[in-house]
């Protein structure tokens, strides 16, 4: 039988944790707070935002929003960030992105206080992930999935994974946390030759390539982990992972579903992150 890895499910015992940690900060006297700066009024950026809101509110955490132009300008954009990294109250700092392309994101990721990178967009908090540090903070997606593997008890211990993507957001850092739980990596990309035979060999095959059902039987041996990160559209306009659900499932010892599989963690995680910001300032 395939066991369905909800998201779902580990999110919400991530956030009973969350609002337990919250309260205890607040019995300190220490109300946790998310600093949010969003750059003009997209549709998908307001979304994510009131889902932010919806959740803080549900574990005790406080949500500032800041809320500048669409034109905002490099030194205007740098003062608020720079505001926001100096404020005690605010302990954890979220930029949407993509930023419009007057702001300079390669020099903004280097201004984040890495004490308040709760998105880990700062290198300084990327680099100890290669390090095999947990210090920092590491980045969402990945980090979801991480979660939703210690969650159903999967023991990485010397198993070969296959990570599908070499993004710096899902791919790369991934494979390293998978390597420092002493899973054997191999870290595939649009130029690996014989990719499906490689990809059999795996017992975990993390797909995070942005390619609508791309992960097809023929890539999966029986009893199979399978963890999809990917967010597509498939030709009905439906929301579909990487992996092609109905094929894989049959065949998969476990294997989350898309929605409701690694998307459904990844606020969980920003949340602990703004946690562990707070209770590294206590
Ligand atoms: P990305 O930056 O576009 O990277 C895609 C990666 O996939 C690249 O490394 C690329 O290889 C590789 N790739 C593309 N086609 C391939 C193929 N046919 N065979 C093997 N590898 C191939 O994407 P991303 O930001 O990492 O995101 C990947 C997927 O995850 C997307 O569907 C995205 O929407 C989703 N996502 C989900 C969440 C979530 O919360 N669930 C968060 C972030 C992203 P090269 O390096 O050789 O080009």
């Amino acid at each position: 039988m395939t066991t369905i890895l909800s998201g779902k499910e580990v999110a919400s015992e991530m956030r009973r944790i969350t609002k337990a940690e919250s309260l205890k900060l607040k019995e300190k006297g220490i109300v946790p707070t998310i600093g949010i700066i969003r750059v003009g009024s997209r549709q998908d950026d307001i979304a994510y935002e009131r889902g932010i809101i919806k959740n803080c509110d549900a574990v005790g955490i406080e949500a500032k929003i800041v809320e500048l132009p669409e034109d905002v300008n490099m030194d205007d954009f740098s003062d608020k960030l720079h505001q926001i990294n100096e404020d005690d109250h605010v302990h954890g700092i979220l930029i949407f992105r993509p930023l419009p392309k007057q702001l300079d994101e390669e020099r903004i990721k280097y201004m984040i206080n890495p004490q308040k990178d709760i998105d880990c967009m700062n290198p300084q908090n990327m680099v100890k992930i290669f390090e095999g540090s947990l210090e920092g903070f590491l980045p969402c997606t990945p980090s979801a999935v991480m979660e939703i593997l210690k969650y159903y008890k999967v023991n990485l211990n010397g198993i070969n994974a296959a990570v599908l993507g070499r993004s710096m957001v899902v791919g790369k850092p991934l494979s390293m946390m998978l390597l420092n739980e002493n899973a054997t990596v191999t870290i595939c990309h649009s130029r690996t030759k014989n990719l499906e035979e490689t990809v059999l060999n795996a017992d975990l095959v993390v797909a995070a390539i942005g390619k609508a059902k791309f992960v097809n039987k023929d890539f999966i041996k029986s009893g199979t982990i399978v963890i999809d990160v990917g967010i597509n559209l498939d030709e009905n306009g439906k929301m579909c992972g990487d992996v092609d659900y109905d094929e894989v499932s049959e065949l998969a010892d476990m294997i989350t579903p898309v929605p409701g599989g690694v998307g459904s963690v990844t606020t969980s995680i920003l949340l602990k992150n703004v946690i562990k910001a707070a209770n590294n300032k206590s």
